[in-house]
């Protein structure tokens, strides 16, 4: 068992280190997928902006269009109102006139109000635009880093797995499965040294009687707690007591 131990002890190493590189482009690549989702949501509310600016650039036309009736009718009752003789028809002239002319300042005051909405509203699409744009940008300077990195590792994460599959020939199917059973519910280390009498990898104490059993190394023995395979090296506990 010791053998078989030792040998998935470089196992691990290989596959950690094989791990370590796909990690590494996958955080890269998470960062990009991330990105891109900012980008969706940014393009979206982008959309929107466009729409409403849009509406709002309609909206203004068509004030613009009524004042420019209101103010035909005021003229045209201006006129009439000149030419007029009698004193009722006079008055009702002059409240037609002053109703025109109210109705022309009230859109004067829209349309004041709604160009300077519009303005902003444009200048702000204009920096979410620009903002887009960036991010866009970067996504696709990431996105082939990230494709060339992947590129890059191929080779060594093959090599990898080569001697790992190499090494896995020599270790038993138990050992191999309960390692790689570990290995598939959590990323890191699945066999661990225990010879301080402590699980290194979830730092459990071991129970006394576990922990002899352990020292004889005759068995696959797993921690009760965080269940990776550990071992005991002797070695690596006379350090341990050197240190202390
Ligand atoms: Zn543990």
């Amino acid at each position: 068992m010791k053998k078989q131990l030792e040998m998935l002890i470089d196992l691990q190493k290989i596959d950690l280190a094989q791990e370590a590189l796909r990690m590494d482009v996958d955080k890269r690549r998470a960062k990009v997928d991330a990105d891109r989702d900012l980008l969706g949501d940014l393009g979206a509310s982008l959309e929107q902006q466009t729409e409403a600016l849009e509406e709002s650039r309609r909206l203004l036309a068509s004030k613009r269009g009524e004042l420019e009736e209101a103010k035909k009718s005021h003229d045209h009752a201006n006129e009439k109102l000149n030419a007029v003789t009698n004193s009722r028809d006079y008055a009702a002239l002059e409240r037609e006139v002053e109703n025109f002319k109210k109705m022309m300042a009230q859109l004067e005051g829209e349309i004041e109000s709604l160009s300077k909405a519009v303005e902003e509203a444009a200048a702000s699409s204009e920096k979410h635009q620009s903002e887009y744009d960036t991010l866009k940008a970067q996504i696709d300077v990431d996105q082939k880093a990230v494709d060339d990195a992947a590129a890059s590792i191929e080779g060594r994460v093959a090599e990898l797995q080569a001697k790992s599959d190499e090494l896995a020939k020599g270790i038993s199917p138990q050992v191999l499965a309960r390692y790689r059973f570990i290995r598939s519910r959590r990323s890191g280390e699945a066999i661990v040294s225990a010879s301080g009498g402590t699980c290194t990898g979830c730092h459990m104490r071991l129970q006394p009687q576990a922990f002899i059993v352990l020292q004889r190394q005759n068995s696959l023995e797993c921690c009760q707690n965080c269940q990776r395979i550990i071992y005991y090296s002797a070695e690596e506990a006379a350090a341990l007591h050197h240190d202390k």
